[in-house]
């Protein structure tokens, strides 16, 4: 069970990820924010920076890494099937929207990674991935 604390985080992490309009949670203050990318190269949780333009208040806002368990073949097969269908699939544990990124292949067949940058589980896969109904 997440606490109304965490919920209201995940969602400003999701707003960040998705470059949504971000308003200061300060009381009485409402200003829009800018938000900074902060995450290391390669990190499995991103982690950003938004400070207000109207107090100057800054704010961290970061996934929370969980890896375990890890998705199971059905949530893998499910989330490609999603983004086959042009939807955006979100991760089974926390419905955080997941991002595809492809991967250069030697075997020049498409690859792609799967990351869930708010709990950081990851997975890679051949693309049409071979689960998946054509
Ligand atoms: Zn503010
Ligand atoms: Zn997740």
């Amino acid at each position: 069970m997440k606490s109304e604390q965490e919920r209201v985080g995940h969602r400003r992490f999701v707003q960040a990820l998705q470059h949504e309009h971000l308003t200061c949670a300060r009381p009485g203050c409402g200003g829009p924010m800018e938000v900074t990318d902060l995450t290391a190269h390669n990190a499995r949780i991103k982690n950003f920076e938004a400070q207000c333009e109207r107090c100057h208040g800054k704010e961290q806002i970061t996934g929370k890494e969980e890896p375990a368990p890890q998705w199971d073949v059905a949530s893998i097969t499910m989330m490609a099937e999603v983004h086959l269908l042009h939807d955006q699939p979100t991760c089974p544990f926390d419905d955080t929207p997941i991002t595809f990124t492809s991967l250069p292949n030697p075997r020049r067949k498409a690859r792609y990674r799967l990351s869930c940058f708010y709990c950081g589980r990851h997975t890679e896969m051949n693309w049409p991935p071979p689960e998946a109904k054509r």
